[in-house]
């Protein structure tokens, strides 16, 4: 038998879609509070989140509005089909305020600015059961208890306190950067645990939410092109963190998972960071709200965007050029940065492929005096990889040999220690992949043609693989059953020919079908670290500043491929404080 839902249970069912849990109450609560233009947000909850209240300076609301925003799809923001396309506001559903009334006592309480007097309106069980004026400051300020009363089994759900509040935490962090120019204060029980000023400025609000030591390790980064413009701040590598949850991605003002944006951000990171390491970022990017589709989940976090890859390439670019104006080695002891200079926009052409800009590139100007000139060696390049890195490194000089492993030098601003195997490696990594990029990788011709002994797997894969095999520099020849061997690449680690033969069919064996890209990454990536010298090889002063030379030449001098560092620096500061010069 089919029947009608009475009201109450059908709003029960349409809450649990927006209203999953306490964070789900303050999320809707506050983004009201932005769209109706509130300069300052308050938020205070219990521990469980359970009972909240949250204030706003907004425009408020008159005493019929006051009423008919618990009308289910009852909205100010839209009013047809046609809009749908191009919301710009964060709620416009009309469905938030009746889905909190159909799990909680709420009361609210609202004044226009141009208004004496403010309305109360009180509700239970999703009913109006109080509606008059009463007393009160511009603005709207809703109460929200008991949430869940009525559905015990939501509420047996619910995580811990801590978890729970923590969500908040996050959530009200989130928005404070979305909105820099909006106050945020979050209290528990009676003490504040989160504070945004709302001056404005996206590292004053990253310094609240990150701690301003971190957020002091965030460069900058800007740029646009025609009808997109983004801003964000990228942190320093060494503050990676081992998940992307603080990497904070808004698409006009408004926070959202995007996978090709979080990907974009991190490819700018490429080879700069160990794996299973993301970089912290903010990222907020404003383009025409026609080339955004929110429409597609409820709780509307994630986005759909039109011309993804155009996107995450301007991002890419935006973040790596931050990168490359700044010095990436980490200074012991943990992160102490300078303040970040201001960023200077970059405009991108767009949507063109970008080419390598003619002469200066566009952020030369940006570059403190003083440092070594760019170099404009052509970068070693990885299929589509874009624009190289630019670093600014220090001028070094070396020192002396530290066992085992270690070359000490001074240079700008303290002493610099250089892990040897971690910065050949880096160098080998480069030089072969510039070998594997141009027209044809150097080859070795045997004197002595070799018959490399090959098992059957190996065959196979080389009989299938031939073209992409002597694309590395290797040369074959079908000899009865078996190859002949005749040239052998001559970039590669200092190994015997069919050694390294083996290897590469080993790669291909283990992983089936691969790109030429893959392939050439984790073949370059392994020769580096076969032919780099060991922990425990002794240098000598020449080979010393030869490796050192050669490390400053490379495209990402910071981290060797597998994103560890190459050299860490001992700052003048820390000395200072060490030898009790400074306090
Ligand atoms: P939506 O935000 O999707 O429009 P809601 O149920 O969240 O739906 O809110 C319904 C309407 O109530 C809003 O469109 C707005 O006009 C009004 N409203 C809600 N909260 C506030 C607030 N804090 N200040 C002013 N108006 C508000
Ligand atoms: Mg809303």
């Amino acid at each position: 038998m089919i029947r009608i839902l009475d009201e109450a249970c059908a709003g029960q069912i349409a809450a649990g879609e927006v209203i999953e849990r306490p964070v789900s109450v303050v999320k809707e609560l506050v983004e009201n509070s932005l769209d109706a233009g509130a300069c300052r947000v308050e938020v205070i909850a219990t521990p469980d989140g359970l009972e909240l209240t949250v204030t706003d300076d907004g425009c408020g609301m008159s005493p019929e509005d006051a009423r008919l925003a618990f009308t289910r799809h009852a909205t100010s923001k839209i009013t047809g089909l046609a809009d749908l396309g191009v919301v710009s506001t964060m709620g416009f559903r009309g469905e938030a305020l009746p889905s909190i009334a159909a799990v909680a006592g709420v009361e609210l309480r609202t004044r226009p600015a141009n208004e004496d007097g403010a309305t109360r309106v009180v509700l239970r069980d999703g009913r109006i059961v109080e509606h008059g004026p009463a007393a009160g400051a511009p603005g709207t300020t809703v109460r929200v208890h008991d949430l869940f009363h009525n559905l015990p089994v939501r509420r047996k759900h619910l995580k811990s306190d801590p978890y729970e509040f923590g969500l908040i935490v996050e959530l009200v962090g989130r928005l404070a950067l979305a909105r820099t120019a909006v106050s945020f204060r979050l209290s528990r029980q009676g003490r504040e645990v989160f504070y945004a000023p709302g001056s404005g400025g996206l590292p004053e609000a990253a310094a609240a939410v990150f701690g301003r030591e971190t957020a002091r390790g965030m460069f900058p980064f800007a740029g646009e092109a025609e009808g997109i413009s983004f801003q964000g701040l990228a942190g320093h590598p060494s503050m990676a963190r081992t998940s992307r949850r603080y990497q904070a991605i808004f698409v006009n003002g408004r926070w959202v998972r995007n996978y090709a944006l979080s990907r974009a951000v991190e490819d700018a990171y490429k080879n700069l960071l160990m794996t299973g390491r993301f970089p912290l970022a903010v990222l907020d990017l404003r383009l025409d709200p026609g080339l955004v589709d929110v429409n597609v989940h409820p709780a509307k976090q994630d986005v759909r965007l039109l011309d993804e890859p155009t996107l995450s390439r301007l991002v890419r670019e935006g973040v790596r050029q931050a990168l490359a104006r700044r010095s990436l080695v980490p200074v012991w002891p943990g992160a102490r940065h300078e303040p970040a200079p201001r960023p200077r926009p970059v405009t991108f052409s767009f949507p063109e492929e970008r080419e390598e800009p003619p002469g200066e590139p566009p952020w030369a100007a940006n570059r403190e005096p003083d440092r070594d000139p760019p170099r404009a060696a052509a970068a070693p390049t990885l299929g589509e990889e874009p624009a190289p890195y630019r670093p600014t490194w220090p001028r070094l000089t070396v020192l002396a040999w530290l066992a085992p492993t270690y070359i000490l030098a001074t240079g700008d601003g303290g002493l610099y220690i250089i892990d040897q195997h971690a910065a050949h490696e880096r160098v080998l990594f480069e030089e072969h992949l510039a070998c594997l990029t141009g027209s044809t990788p150097p080859a070795q011709i045997l004197a002595c043609p070799l018959t490399p002994e090959l098992d059957a797997g190996h065959k196979a894969v080389l009989d299938k693989n031939l073209p992409l095999v002597e694309s590395l520099g290797f040369a074959l020849e079908p000899f009865g059953g078996a190859w002949l061997l005749r040239a052998a690449p001559a970039w590669g680690p200092p190994a015997p020919a069919e050694s390294l033969l083996v290897d590469v069919l080993d790669m291909l064996l283990e992983k089936g079908g691969i790109a030429r890209s893959d392939l050439v990454e984790r073949l370059v990536t392994t020769w580096a670290c076969k032919g780099a010298v060991k922990s425990g090889d002794r240098l000598d002063y020449p080979e010393m500043t030869g490796l050192v030379r050669r490390l400053g030449a490379a495209q990402a001098p910071y981290t060797c491929p597998h994103g560890r560092p190459t050299l860490i620096q001992i700052g003048e500061r820390e000395l200072l404080t060490r030898f009790k010069r400074i306090t």
